[in-house]
């Protein structure tokens, strides 16, 4: 049986970045950039004044006091025309031109403004201010970037801030990576829908939606496909539209139960198996594989019906091959090393995953404390946890105060 390291590269080496895709700006964040952006404009576009104020000959303030004959208002939005010379002013607004002639800009607190009696003069304006030097409070044209300059490359991830400067460049449509699409699958005679009352050895099906969130978290885009019964009609049908996706996940059925029959449907599907069962707990009936269709490649997962094995499975192996298919470098597991809080026995030879609570402070190392928690069917027990404790194989106690690895999980 392989390590679960051996199997997280066996699934990463199949896993390529998408095809790119032209998207509209709205459609972009959270994906990574495929084409370098450079800027067909100069940021600032023109000389603009950063306060409300005056525009001003700023040798005109040279013994630190003036009075100015006003010539036009300018607001945002809106062109100078008249050029400033000495003796004179533009009443200006923050984001405005700034006027030909002028060199710097008095904020409005240093001036007080007197009106004049003829209604075709602005008035004049009595400026107090001995700092005027030229240049003052104007943000020069290309100071933030000029046209040309690339100002985002291929392979960026795409946050707020880079959808802003693509508006801000004009980039209406980008190349990115698109959202893997991955249908989800639960198999299971004994399951109904979460909306459903479960009859006599019916459960709910707790997976579809906890790896359909799960996939969201992970960057996929998630398509439920319900529930399949275990049978080879049913599972054969809805496992062949799901493999129209990126991804398919399978939850259940890849045991070694009499009606755990996905394995063999997947083989009959040619879908061709990579590996099946792993020294893993829980999750050790997990099976991978790839189906190749002409160019459209799947990634198939056969998860273990096991809620908690289910999702341990979705974020050890499934997250990463979403991190890689979405174009990002990493492999997706947040690791930390953390003390331990209390002794934990290992035993047996599978690389053990146990739910746990990891104090983050400031001062010290994070510390790590086991949950209650009873086994891979309790999902309840998995609410206390924001961590797994990574406990690799063979027998041993790890001891209160000993460091040990994390692997860690959404936040809420
Ligand atoms: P299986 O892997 O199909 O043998 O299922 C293992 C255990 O997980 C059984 O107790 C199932 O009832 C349970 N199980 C399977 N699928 C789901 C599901 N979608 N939601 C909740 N429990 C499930
Ligand atoms: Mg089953």
């Amino acid at each position: 049986m392989l390590s679960v390291d051996e199997a997280l590269k066996l699934i990463l080496a199949r896993a390529q970045p998408l095809a790119a895709r032209t998207m509209a700006l709205a459609d972009v964040d959270g994906l990574i950039l495929a084409e370098d952006v450079a800027s067909p404009i100069d940021s600032p576009p023109y000389d603009k004044s950063i306060v409300d104020g005056y525009a001003v000959v700023a040798a005109d303030l040279a013994t630190g006091e003036a009075r100015l004959r006003i010539l036009e208002e300018v607001v945002a939005g809106e062109v100078p025309r008249a050029t400033v010379t000495a003796g004179t002013a533009t009443r200006i607004m923050t984001g405005a031109p700034i006027p030909a002639g002028a060199d710097a800009v008095v904020m409005v607190e240093r001036t007080s403004h007197h009106a004049h009696t003829d209604a075709h003069h602005l008035g004049t304006v009595f400026i107090r201010d001995a700092d005027v030097r030229a240049g003052r409070n104007i943000l020069r044209r290309g100071t933030s970037l000029c046209a040309g300059d690339v100002v985002l490359r291929c392979g960026a991830p795409l946050r707020a801030i880079e959808v802003g400067i693509l508006a801000e460049v004009g980039r209406a449509v980008v190349a990115a990576v698109p959202r893997p699409r991955v249908a989800i699958l639960a198999t299971g005679n004994e399951l109904v829908e979460p909306d459903q009352t479960p009859a006599a050895g019916q459960i709910r099906n707790s997976n579809g939606p906890l790896l359909a969130a799960a996939v969201r978290a992970g960057g996929g885009d998630p398509l439920l496909l319900g529930i399949a019964r275990d049978s080879e009609e049913d599972l054969r049908a809805r496992i062949a539209s799901g493999l129209q996706a990126d991804v398919l996940i399978l939850s259940g059925g890849v045991s070694a139960g009499v009606l755990d029959l996905v394995p063999s449907i997947l083989k009959e599907l040619k879908v061709a198996e990579v590996f099946h069962k792993l020294r893993l707990k829980p999750g050790k009936p997990m099976w991978f594989g790839v189906a190749q269709r002409e160019a459209h490649q799947t990634l198939v997962f056969g998860l273990p019906g096991n809620p908690v094995s289910s999702y341990v499975c979705g974020e050890l192996f499934v997250r990463p091959a979403l991190e890689r298919l979405a174009g990002r470098p990493g492999h997706g597991l947040r690791r930390l090393r953390a003390t331990l809080a209390r002794d934990v026995q290992q035993r047996g030879d599978r690389h053990t995953f146990l739910p746990a609570v990891c104090h983050l402070s400031d001062q010290d190392q994070a510390r790590a404390e086991p949950v209650t928690w009873h086994g891979s069917a309790d999902l309840r027990g998995l609410t206390a946890a924001n961590a797994l404790l990574s406990l690799p194989p063979g027998d041993r106690v790890f001891h209160a105060g000993e460091i040990v690895d994390l692997v860690l999980l959404d936040q809420a």
